[in-house]
């Protein structure tokens, strides 16, 4: 079903996994092999006497952007800088490197899978699969309200979850682990208020790692006791603490991939269905498309819409020539206006819109004279 990596797409991954490599490697013993790994990786698509032949020369690499040291043919990529001044993980990483993750151990045992989370290892297809194969066994109706429960409930008092889940009748999803504990201070922790996941704290710092959610706060200590969030950064919402005991959030893959991009369908499912005489259909047919839309009572879908949430036009014409969307309008989000011009130039048999404009065009068509 999927396509094999190029290799750009495996170098790109091994730089990102030896970038979280080495981020922990004073907590994993693991850590240094898979940077020696994934130094091979990269070797091999750099070809002799042209790249970093040691982690010692890989490291250094990691921290400058990686248009300097590796041919990447995308300007995004080109400016994706892995490890930051602390060596961790640049926001970026979560942003741009998640649009090129690949299998970069095809055809053998990948040892980094016990213990990487598995957005680094795993494609977006294979999350979404070993999440919702408990749901394509029922209806279209449960499949729906499954996937529209775990976009609206990525973390939260683990119990009233469950309960909420159960009042839906439906089967435990993906799994909920404890708040990750670079994710919390002093027992408490912030939901995003786009995404609802946790937010990240560091030095003072908390925020939402995917950074379109423009989720940025300085944290007030006062007293000690008495945590405060001051928005920073053009961030406008109030975040209200969590009470970490009793807390819990699926993992980061099954947020980056189906919680981020479910954002935007559910935002946007919700905005047509909120016109008058229109019926907006989430995930219809078990996700034939993102979003159908007609008249209520007609058979045939008047919008069949995919929603597509790439940070490079470039990465998301690549993966579409490939494999083409099934659905006869591209809706990106809003936040990706600016990637519009290119797409229509590199796409121009498809019909693309943003978020705000297809809001528009359905209004137009079918939304009565309201
Ligand atoms: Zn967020």
């Amino acid at each position: 079903m999927s396509t094999p990596p190029t290799p750009m797409e495996r170098s790109v991954t091994a730089a990102i996994r030896a970038g979280y490599a080495w981020s922990v490697r004073h907590e994993r013993r693991e850590a240094w092999r898979e940077v020696a790994r994934m130094t091979g990786v990269i070797m091999r698509h750099l070809g002799p006497g042209k790249g970093p032949t040691t982690p010692a020369e890989l490291v250094p690499l990691l921290r400058r952007p990686l248009g300097t040291w590796l041919p990447t043919a995308d300007e995004a990529l080109a400016e994706l800088v892995v490890l930051d001044e602390d060596d961790q993980l640049t926001d970026d990483t979560f942003g741009v490197g998640c649009d090129y993750t690949a299998e970069v151990l095809a055809g053998q045992k990948d040892p980094g899978e016990r213990w990487l989370p598995s957005w680094r290892t795993h494609r977006a297809e294979q999350v979404e699969h070993d999440v919702f194969k408990r749901l394509v066994a029922g209806t279209d109706d449960d499949y729906t309200a499954g996937r529209r429960f775990l976009v609206e409930n990525p973390a939260g008092h683990a119990k009233t979850i469950v309960k909420r889940r159960v009042n839906l009748g439906l089967p435990p999803l993906a799994e909920f682990k404890d708040i990750p504990n670079d994710r919390q201070w002093r027992g408490q922790w912030w939901p995003c208020p786009v995404c609802s996941w946790p937010m990240s704290v560091a030095s003072s710092l908390v925020r939402c790692r995917f950074t379109p959610h423009r989720a940025v706060y300085t944290l007030l200590e006062g007293d000690g006791r008495n945590l405060r969030l001051q928005p920073a950064q053009g961030s406008r919402q109030t975040v209200k603490a969590r009470t970490v005991e009793g807390a819990a959030c699926v993992e980061e893959s099954v947020w980056r991939y189906i919680v981020v991009p479910g954002v935007v369908e559910v935002r946007l499912r919700d905005r047509i269905a909120a016109l008058p005489d229109v019926d907006a259909v989430l995930y219809p047919g078990q996700d034939t498309y993102d979003i159908g839309v007609r008249r209520p009572g007609a058979k045939e879908w008047a919008f069949t819409l995919d929603v597509k949430d790439y940070s490079s036009a470039r990465a998301l014409a690549g993966k579409l020539a490939v494999r083409r969307i099934t659905a006869r309008h591209l809706v990106i989000p809003d936040y990706r206006g600016d990637q519009l011009g290119e797409l229509r130039q590199r796409l121009p048999d498809l019909d693309i819109s943003t978020e705000t404009q297809i809001h528009r065009r359905i209004s137009r068509a079918l939304g009565g004279t309201r």
